[in-house]
């Protein structure tokens, strides 16, 4: 049975790349009826913070990936790593290597003078036993190292995403394991993990590639079998620089789509795109039918594009993930929506619990009626907060155009409003014969009033059909704000 683990390093926020790494292996283990194992690899501890660990987790609960196990700390098994690590020493896997920090300095300075790549030369590798012993007895330092084997062989395996890997034994440096403090190294500690989780696909970034011989050589020499990798490629932007929060800010983080209005599942399905393909050119797929059509084997090699332009008015990001966030805003059941658009209403202090009660129906059908230009919640609030508020942002170019430039329906406003006053019942139709008998008796242009009314009642020189516009907003808010336009 398929087990597959998301193991981030709580250096930082959930970044889009760590997300879709642990959407790939949520994704595969669903699929497959696997297990998915959240382990947090907190070693580091200097880097290591718990407000990035809540980050992780917070993110990953909000994306919706949920996961059957953990979230496990690497912290809690270093008993186990060291124990793997004398393991390998009393198997002959590994040796104590007591050359000191000074020695290897000056070793690797003298390679670079000679202009030769430097390697570990081995002088530890074949001490006699009791010479250890005695090293050890008598108190010296010493780090645990790897023993490469020697000779002709090479570290292969089959990438599912990379192909088929060669790296010889002898590029290889006998490399440590544990530190001369007992602190065991990443390198051994991730691979023990896997083994003992049972980890059956590493799924991870491209970036544990150059790990992974090294990784093979700790699996073998514990007898354990190897997992199949899986290693996800690059997310580039447009001038092919790795994406990072150093260089293009908080549109990395999974927290600022949160924050800027994106549901979930479509910054999910913008994520699982970046790298993964099926023929044809679908690209939105619901949860089931992503689950239905993930395969390992739709992960490109190609590095993925990150379209964004820093500075681009109009797109805070790549404008796919806002016209997929924008897809869902608009076509899901709106029932759907109605909670998130809650949440910023409230966050934005407008919500009005009766639009949960009494006033429900009317709550769905703005949101149904406005949600068909949004590209995010926050245009709920933004855009369309006239219809929540009276407290609304007035486009002064669009007022400027639809009303004030127009003598005669200045001159008429306080009429219309009076006019709109008296229609009984607010329906659309009953709104919209009314305007258009007022724009006739004034002999202005059907086109001129409707356009005016828009802008006094939303702010907005856009947006759905006057009348339904008008039947959202409501008899008494539309005649107010007609009388509140600047004459
Ligand atoms: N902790 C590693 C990282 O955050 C993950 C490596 C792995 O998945 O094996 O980069």
């Amino acid at each position: 049975p398929v087990r597959v683990r998301f193991a981030p390093s709580p250096t930082g926020y959930l970044h889009i790349g760590g997300a879709r790494t642990a959407i790939y292996n949520w994704l595969f283990a669903r699929r497959h009826g696997g297990t998915f194992i959240l382990r947090i690899e907190d070693t580091d501890a200097e880097r290591s913070t718990q407000d990035s660990i809540r980050g992780i987790i917070d993110g990953l609960t909000w994306l919706g990936i949920d996961w059957d196990v953990g979230p496990d700390f690497q912290s809690r098994h270093i008993a186990e790593h060291r124990a793997a690590a004398e393991r390998l020493l009393a198997s002959g896997h590994a040796y104590r290597c007591f050359c000191t920090k000074e020695e290897l300095d000056a070793k690797r300075e003298a390679a670079r003078a000679a202009k030769r790549p430097f390697k570990y030369d081995g002088t530890c590798r074949n001490l006699p036993p009791e010479e250890v012993e005695r090293r050890v007895a008598a108190g010296w330092p010493s780090v645990i190292r790897f023993r490469v084997p020697e000779g002709e062989g090479a570290v292969r395996f089959d990438d599912v995403v990379y192909g088929p890997i060669e790296r010889a034994w002898a590029d290889i440096e006998d490399f440590v394991i544990v530190r001369s403090n007992g602190t065991p190294l990443y390198l051994l500690s991730n691979a023990v993990d896997d083994i003992r989780d049972g980890i059956t696909h590493v799924i991870r970034g491209q970036d544990g590639l150059a790990n992974t011989p090294r990784q093979i050589l700790i699996y073998q020499a514990l007898g354990a079998p190897l997992p199949v990798f899986a290693h996800m490629p690059l997310t580039l932007d447009l001038q092919k620089r790795k994406i990072s929060k150093r260089t293009h800010g908080e549109v990395v983080a999974v927290q600022f789509y949160r924050e800027r209005g994106f549901l979930p599942w479509a910054l999910v399905n913008f994520l699982v795109l970046l790298g993964w393909h099926v023929s044809g050119d679908q690209e939105i797929f619901s949860r089931e039918e992503l689950l239905e059509a993930f395969s390992l084997e739709g992960i490109g090699r190609a590095n993925s594009i990150f379209n964004y332009r820093p500075g681009d008015p109009k797109f805070f990001t790549d404008p796919k993930a806002l016209s997929i966030n924008a897809h869902y805003l608009r076509t899901l059941p709106v029932e759907e929506i109605a909670p998130h658009v809650k949440a910023e209403l409230e966050a934005a202090g407008i919500w009005d619990p009766a639009w949960e009660g009494e006033r429900r129906e009317w709550f769905l059908a703005t949101v149904d009626l406005i949600r068909s230009r949004y590209h995010t919640l926050k245009d709920f609030v933004e855009l369309g907060r006239a219809y929540f508020s009276d407290d609304f942002p007035v486009d002064e170019k669009a007022l400027r155009k639809n009303v004030l430039k127009h003598e005669a329906l200045r001159e008429w406003l306080p009429e219309l409003a009076d006019r709109l006053a008296g229609v009984s019942p607010w329906t659309p139709e009953a709104t919209e014969a009314a305007v258009r008998a007022f724009a006739e008796e004034k002999g202005i242009k059907a086109g001129v009033v409707i356009n005016g009314i828009r802008t006094a009642v939303t702010g907005q020189a856009v947006g759905p059909g006057l009348f339904d516009v008008l039947a959202a907003v409501g008899q008494e808010r539309t005649v107010a704000r007609l009388r509140r336009v600047p004459a």
